[in-house]
């Protein structure tokens, strides 16, 4: 089962209202023909007074500031496009995380454009690159594959880049649309991860199955799903480790965890989701290379994208991983967290 993460936008008097479980089949409802057609809005992220999430615009200030702060005083200043003019949009990309490859395919198309029939103005120039970086990011907007009765997420990534708590964030959004989710600690090497996760399990209401730190991830994960399976749980979401303190690789543990899952739910997990710290920018971007080459990645949480200055990221990931990015998360608490919809923000990145 395809799980929208969409819904249509509400009336007013209605959002305030925390999620249902019946927002389940909101969610997945289609305008009837000729009924008036609201824009799509992301569950859970709509106000919900003082538990309101930051809105994209909020998060994305710093990058805004960083990418387009810099970008839009060089159109602003330094109206001749001429070489130098492109050098330096260039060197500006760079900086502001879009990576080289991407930056120059971006920078090559506007100079093309501009040799073969110029510009009017630097603002058109502007926005010919506004209207390219737009369309590197698409209209396609993230679903997740939760068949029933029992769904496997399996959550990947290096310590530090926000993965136990992306999980919570997660298991709550699923919660709120009617989902019953369960969380393995299957980061078995860290103490403080287990401790960590069963702390947003409490906090999120959601069963979290651990063992003792050390003992084999295999079977911890072999008892999750188990124990979601006796419990009447639909949605594993499970935690792995970051890095390894035995000399395993981690790759291959993570593909041993895979295999055992399979073993037990065939064709599981349904989604592996790596997680990403905006703030690493290219660096993260390697980093997902090699996961996505080890392991099989379905799609992306991008993390801390309100800390980052450099959220030009998303358009590199989106250039050369190919790979969706689902969800993104906008700060430290739960509800810091929305399914990623490239239109919602490029509009806010472009205001
Ligand atoms: P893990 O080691 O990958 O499991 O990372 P954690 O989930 O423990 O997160 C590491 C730190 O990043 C913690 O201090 C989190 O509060 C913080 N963090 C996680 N996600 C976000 C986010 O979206 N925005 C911000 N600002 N901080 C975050």
């Amino acid at each position: 089962m395809v799980f929208n993460l969409f819904k249509r936008s509400q009336p007013k008097e209605t959002a305030a209202t925390p999620a249902a479980p019946s927002e389940l089949a909101q969610a997945q409802a289609v305008a009837a023909p000729g009924e008036p057609v609201e824009p799509d809005v992301p569950v859970l992220v709509r106000e919900r007074g003082s538990e309101a999430g930051k809105n994209i615009a909020q998060s994305l200030e710093r990058t805004r500031g960083g990418i387009f702060g810099a970008v839009r005083s060089m159109f602003q200043q330094r109206p001749e496009l001429n070489e130098a003019f492109w050098d330096e949009l260039e060197e500006r990309l760079i900086q502001a995380d879009l990576g080289a490859h991407t930056t120059a395919d971006l920078v090559d198309e506007l100079r093309s454009r501009h040799a073969k029939r110029r510009f009017d103005s630097a603002d058109d120039a502007q926005m010919a690159l506004r209207d390219s970086m737009i369309a590197l990011l698409g209209n396609e907007r993230p679903s997740l594959n939760l068949p029933e009765p029992m769904a496997v997420v399996l959550v990947i990534g290096v310590n530090g880049v926000g993965k136990t708590t992306s999980i919570a964030k997660l298991a709550h959004l699923l919660t709120g649309l009617g989902r019953k989710p369960l969380l393995v600690a299957g980061d078995t090497f860290r103490a403080a991860a287990i401790d960590q996760l069963k702390i947003w399990g409490e906090r999120t209401r959601t069963p979290v199955v651990a063992q003792s730190p050390g003992s084999d991830p295999g079977a911890v994960v072999f008892d999750g799903l188990q124990a979601a399976t006796s419990r009447g749980m639909d949605t594993v979401i499970i935690d792995t480790a970051g890095r390894l303190h035995t000399k395993t690789n981690l790759m291959e543990e993570l593909r041993k965890v895979r295999r055992i899952i399979d073993r037990q739910v065939p064709g599981a997990p349904h989604e592996t989701l790596l997680v990403l710290d905006a703030v690493t920018g290219q660096n993260g971007l390697m980093q997902a290379k090699t996961f996505a080459e080890s392991v099989g990645v379905t799609g992306l949480i991008l993390s801390k994208l309100d800390s980052s200055a450099k959220g030009g990221v998303v358009f590199s990931i989106a250039q050369e991983l190919k790979l969706p990015i689902k969800f993104i998360g906008t700060g430290e608490q739960l509800q810091d967290f929305a399914p990623f919809d490239p239109q919602a923000f490029s509009g806010a990145l472009f205001k």
